[in-house]
């Protein structure tokens, strides 16, 4: 794994830990650190009170004058069930009523004078799908009793979940079931009445607050954002894998143009300092290393196909003269020529090389003995017609011998003999090997 990879191992290894953390830190955060209470300012809220008298009973009910919060409840028998009702409305000026479906508590303070009654809050709501405009009896009546000895202990705190929906609402109004469940999403009123069953009496209630509360996010809001946000760690930690995984590959692709393109450059350097190694730096022809391929491949065809095979050796006649008359330098012109003439002048299945001073070979493959002292010949006639303005004359002396026995040095000392006998008849000359009958050409 390279350095980079580790960076992003690092970094995705933070993540993960930093979402384990917070994912525990959210679970187990204390539910009231995490609660909204909201009390409600009664004042900002329109209230009536009133009793069984307007559907024809014969019970009163009062505001205490002085205490906007304050009612007194006679309930007078006269009505199959009498009741006094303080009535609360959350209808704002755009008409609607109050969500309250966030909170989970709804919480009371009631106070009470003289007896005490038991009381039930409704928290009346509506919905299009049961709720008739201008006819407010179709508003939902969620409810719960509460008990006045309860209640008279102080604020009162009691779950929406344990609200339910008044029975006789549900079958007057003809609701069907999957509707009568409590609804808390539109609340139009919150009532407090009278319970059914307390006796008739005289009844003093102080409203002292409201509240609710509720978790400021829903629980599984919290659990669908915690998902999301993992199932989004998730996505983003794979796509961030892939995107790694495509830049390393296309790194190694990168890397191996390079290892390949090095390579080649070495390949080609290798051949050219092998080219260099077998190369004469003065004529530019072949060496001696560079014409032993040559002499390997003839000896091969020789004994496996046999086919002929003819060495040329030739010298420079008088070339230390030359040197000692002209200089050096033109001793080096000559060798330079001389190798053109005879690079420009023999078959291109013959090899050329400088042997050493001023000796050359050419190695003639597939050539007979009579076919290489042609090719001699010619050379030797082209040399004596190579023309310098410094140098008069420039002639060789040739040595032609071709393969008999199994043997290259053999080879090599006839084609040298021959050569030898060239210089001492005189220079200028051809002349073959031993074995064929030394035959020289003027
Ligand atoms: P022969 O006709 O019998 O061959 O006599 P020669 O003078 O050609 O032969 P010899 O062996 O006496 O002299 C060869 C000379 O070639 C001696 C040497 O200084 C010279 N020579 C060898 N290599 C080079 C070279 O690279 N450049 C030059 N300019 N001269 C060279
Ligand atoms: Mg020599
Ligand atoms: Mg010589």
């Amino acid at each position: 794994m390279d350095n980079q990879s580790v960076r992003w191992v690092a970094k995705t290894d933070l993540l993960l830990g930093a979402l384990a953390l917070l994912s525990c830190v959210v679970l187990l955060l204390p539910q009231s650190w995490i609660t909204r209470n909201v009390t409600l300012d009664l004042a900002s809220y329109t209230r009536s009170i009133y009793a069984d008298s307007v559907i024809g009973g014969n019970s009163q009910a009062y505001a205490v004058s002085g205490h906007p919060y304050k009612w007194q409840c006679q309930l007078r028998e006269g009505s199959p069930d009498p009741f006094c009702s303080y009535q609360i409305s959350l209808i704002g000026a755009d008409g609607k009523g109050v969500d309250l479906s966030k909170y989970k508590t709804f919480t009371i303070d009631l106070g009470y004078q003289n007896n005490a009654g038991n009381v039930r809050v409704y928290l009346r709501s509506r919905s299009p799908e049961y709720y008739v405009v201008g006819d407010l009896s179709t508003t939902k009546y969620n409810n719960v009793g509460l008990n006045a000895k309860l209640l008279n202990k102080g604020p009162y705190a009691v779950g929406l979940a344990d609200f339910s929906v008044a029975d006789w609402w549900v079958e007057e109004k003809g609701i069907p079931p999957h509707y009568s469940r409590p609804d808390f999403h539109e609340v139009l009123y919150i009532e407090i009445q009278t319970s059914d069953h307390v006796l008739p009496s005289e009844y003093v209630y102080t409203l002292n607050s409201i509240s609710l509360s509720g978790p400021i996010i829903p629980q599984k809001t919290m659990y669908q954002g915690l998902i999301a946000l993992w199932i989004g760690a998730i996505v983003l930690l794979l796509l961030f894998r892939v995107l790694q995984l495509k830049l390393a590959l296309k790194r190694n692709a990168k890397y191996q143009r390079q290892l390949m393109n090095v390579n080649k450059l070495l390949n080609i350097q290798n051949q050219q300092v092998e080219d260099l190694a077998k190369t004469d730096p003065l004529t530019g022809i072949n060496n001696r290393l560079g014409i032993r391929q040559a002499f390997h491949d003839g000896l091969a065809n020789w004994q496996s196909h046999e086919q002929p095979f003819s060495m040329i050796l030739l010298d420079i006649d008088d070339f230390k003269k030359l040197n000692d008359q002209h200089g050096h330098d033109v001793g080096d012109l000559v060798l330079k020529e001389v190798a053109s003439t005879l690079i420009s002048n023999v078959r291109s299945s013959d090899v050329t090389a400088r042997w050493g001073g001023e000796e050359f070979m050419i190695v003639c493959p597939n050539t007979e003995l009579y076919q290489a002292r042609i090719v001699a010949e010619n050379l030797c006639a082209k040399i004596a017609n190579i023309g310098l303005e410094c140098i008069p004359k420039i002639t060789a002396s040739f040595g032609v011998a071709s393969m008999t026995r199994d043997d290259l040095d053999h080879l090599f000392k006839q084609a040298d003999e021959a050569l030898y006998a060239a210089k001492h008849a005189g220079k200028n000359r051809v002349m073959l090997a031993p074995t064929s009958g030394l035959v020289g050409v003027a």
